[in-house]
């Protein structure tokens, strides 16, 4: 399969790239990586007039961990991330994360950290070839004006499937945002906006420049769980990750976080307060499941290789073998 032609930026510095954005918006996405770009490009999900390719930014690579938290430049590849000594120290659960992200050549050859977080949702009926898609209507993604995956849906519901997400969303994370005009930060949590043909609250001249985790105030015991056919190369069906704070037997926080269902992740927050100042008990994973049941079933479509109930079902088990593990009760029924 061949590229289709554009014209290809690599400029020096974050100033420039911002310059190019600013100019072309919409029509020269960012190529990190080019790990899930290059690949839309071939299918002809996206025929931009340019690429503006980040490999030459020294600014955009590395990570720093400061007093109060840990920076990923948004373009460090997923390797670095992953053998990291801070990040393996204090974020395990993202170790793993990255670890189940496609295969190592995906984490060792060029995947990064900020292309993991703005991967372009995923759809059965969306992330085919042109001659397969030739066949069936066109989608909110493909010019079109409705789904194919939800008949009369106003908006696209591909799935946020980055392995990342749920994990960089329990801990709290933030992302920045530059443009020409200057640089802006938001919770990875309101980063995303629910609909696949736009899921980023960012604007076409903007470009994501760090995600920085905030390290944890207390005990950090932390979980990432993910559920998909085969152990790599394939996208989760469901992934959960739990982030909880356990200081002297007690549960100061509590955060799970559930991705892979709907075009953003979802945040369990009734769970936090439900659950802090409690002691780990295994009378709390009911709870859990039946809140994961109730947030995944109102979110989920039939646009995956596994049938939404079955999805649904995949979400409360890993909901719960994420809480068994953050909060010691492993061994506990899924
Ligand atoms: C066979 C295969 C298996 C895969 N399996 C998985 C998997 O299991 N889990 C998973 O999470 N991913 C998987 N992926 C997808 C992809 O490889 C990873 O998500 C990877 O981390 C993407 O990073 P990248 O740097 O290559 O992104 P790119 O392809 O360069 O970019 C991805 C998207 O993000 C945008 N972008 C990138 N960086 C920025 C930035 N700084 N600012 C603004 N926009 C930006 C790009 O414009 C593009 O739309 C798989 C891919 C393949 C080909």
């Amino acid at each position: 399969m061949r590229l289709p032609p554009f014209a290809y930026h690599a400029p020096d510095t974050l100033d420039k790239a911002l310059k190019i954005k600013a100019e072309l918006g919409a029509s020269a996405p960012i190529l990190a990586g080019g790990t899930d770009l290059l690949v839309h490009l071939k299918h002809r999900l996206a025929s931009p007039a340019a690429v503006i390719s980040l490999k030459n930014i020294r600014t955009l690579k590395g990570i720093e961990v400061g007093a109060d938290s840990l920076v990923l430049r948004a373009g460090t590849p997923l390797r670095e991330v992953a053998a990291h000594e801070g990040v393996i120290r204090n974020f395990p659960l993202l170790v793993k994360a990255v670890h189940s992200i496609g295969a190592v050549g995906i984490q060792h050859f060029r995947g990064t950290i900020g292309g993991n977080l703005c991967l372009t949702p995923r759809c059965l009926f969306y992330n085919q070839s042109l001659f397969w898609r030739t066949g069936k209507g066109q989608c909110h993604r493909t010019g079109g004006k409705d789904c194919l995956a939800l008949k009369g849906s106003e908006s696209c519901q591909a799935i946020c499937s980055g392995d990342t997400v749920p994990v960089l969303a329990a801990l709290s994370a933030q992302v920045t945002i530059a443009s020409a005009g200057g640089m802006r930060t938001a919770p990875v949590a309101e980063f995303f906006t629910g609909k696949g043909e736009s899921p980023f609250n960012m604007t076409p001249e903007e470009i994501l420049t760090e995600i920085r985790i905030p390290l944890p105030w207390g005990p950090l015991s932390s979980s990432y769980q993910r559920l998909s056919f085969r152990s790599a190369v394939d996208f989760p069906l469901i992934n959960a990750a739990v982030a909880a704070i356990l200081d002297k037997g007690k549960v100061e926080s509590f955060r799970l976080v559930i991705s892979s269902a709907g075009p953003a992740p979802v945040i369990l927050k009734e769970l936090e307060s439900a659950i802090k100042g409690q002691k780990p008990d295994p009378a709390m994973l009911q709870p859990v499941r039946e809140a994961a049941i109730k947030a995944v079933e109102g979110a989920i479509i039939e646009n995956a290789s596994a049938s939404k109930e079955y999805r649904v079902k995949l979400a409360a088990v890993a909901a719960v073998r994420a809480a068994s593990e953050a909060l010691g009760l492993e061994n506990q029924p899924s």
